[in-house]
């Protein structure tokens, strides 16, 4: 670090750097001088490189602390984007969400209604072949009854043929 001379008024004409300087825009690189003005005693400053040379032409001049300040300032800014972009994000992803969710509740209403639709048929179904097989017992059991009648019927008849066979050659 060097000590430079006091500020010109040629730095009135000095063109607006953001943040801290990294080159001048001649293209040259920079140098942190250190004031001795009694207006800034010691206050640190980046100045190009080849401005003592060339001191009718306009080169970078920049305070430091102000810099710096810039620097966070712009940091500032960029976070705040960045809290804006992320409360955007977070909007969307979330109406999304509702809208998924709306989907699937509205596609789980209509598979519960094809399933109640589905249990009430096959219910149905089985109430009138469950009543069918009931009828068909009803009709079944008489005529069952009437069976065995009947061969207990055939079986006496057979019964009595033999017995009167039976006496009629003994
Ligand atoms: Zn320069």
């Amino acid at each position: 670090m060097s000590t430079s001379s006091s500020m010109s008024s040629r730095s009135a004409a000095r063109r607006t750097v953001h943040g801290v300087p990294i080159k001048c825009w001649c293209g040259k690189g920079l140098v942190v001088w250190a004031s001795e003005t009694k207006e800034n005693p010691f206050r640190r400053f980046y100045r190009c490189e080849v401005a003592l040379q060339r001191k009718t032409e306009s080169h970078l001049f920049k305070w430091e602390d102000e810099a710096i300040l810039d620097e966070v300032r712009m940091l500032d800014a960029k976070i705040m984007d960045l809290v804006h972009d992320i409360q955007t994000l977070s909007k969307t992803v979330s109406e999304q969400i509702d809208l998924h969710k709306a989907e699937c509740v509205f596609k789980v209403d209509e598979h519960i209604k094809q399933m109640k639709q589905e249990i009430r048929q096959a219910t149905r179904q089985m109430k009138e072949e469950v009543e069918a097989i009931v009828s068909s017992n009803t009709v079944v059991k008489p005529l069952a009854d009437s069976g065995t009648t009947h061969n207990f019927l055939a079986a006496v008849a057979i019964v009595g043929a033999i017995t009167c066979l039976y006496w009629k050659f003994l």
